[in-house]
């Protein structure tokens, strides 16, 4: 059984600013994301995710930079060796990332302001218990909701090798990855 976050993992954050065109070119496949998201429960059941009734994807258009934003949660021995579900694994990543990503918002929101631009999140909207879109109602906070990089076709995997010269680890059933990320940006 896991619980205890902070004492699991250590962090680790690193960043990078880079032409927004470079991104453009080598890493944004929103049909690969589309085909890929399908598997996802949010899929179409959240209004931060595919398929999107506007294009979305022009937002990689709009600006020049892009400052990229990681954290690597590096999971302690102790941590990798207890015991746990396929299940409880799960529920904790999700908690886990969800958990960082709105530790880190206020940050993003005010180089938002600074940099005059918009930032991109990591998985789907949480502002709502449930998403309006899974009742087949209309986003209740639409100012407050934002996209998450990868749902606007970012290919995230390739973007973590060639920036930060990491593979990512994954949860497979009851196997725990021996770190998780969790990736944001400002473009401007
Ligand atoms: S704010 Fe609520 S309704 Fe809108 S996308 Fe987020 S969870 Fe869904």
């Amino acid at each position: 059984m896991v619980n205890k976050m902070s004492e699991d993992y250590n962090v680790e954050r690193l960043e990078r600013t880079v032409k927004l065109e470079e991104i453009r070119n080598k890493f944004i496949t929103p049909v690969k994301t589309e085909h890929d998201c399908r598997k996802c429960r949010c899929h179409g059941n959240n209004w931060t995710c595919p398929p999107f009734e506007e294009n979305q994807n022009d937002i990689w258009e709009k600006y020049e930079n892009i400052k990229i934003i990681m954290e690597k949660y590096d999971f302690t021995k102790k941590f990798l060796e207890e015991e746990t579900t396929s299940e409880e694994l799960m529920e904790y990543a999700f908690d886990l990332i969800h958990g960082k990503k709105k530790e880190i918002e206020p940050e993003l929101y005010r180089l938002e302001d600074e940099l005059n631009g918009e930032f991109l999140t990591s998985g789907p909207c949480v502002n709502c218990s449930v998403c309006q879109r899974s009742l087949g109602k209309n986003c209740i906070i639409p100012e407050k909701r934002k996209y998450a990089m990868e749902s606007l076709g970012a290919d995230v995997v390739g973007i973590a090798r060639e920036y930060f010269n990491l593979d990512l680890d994954w949860i497979c059933g009851n196997r725990k990855a021996k770190y998780l990320i969790m990736m944001v940006s400002v473009l401007y």
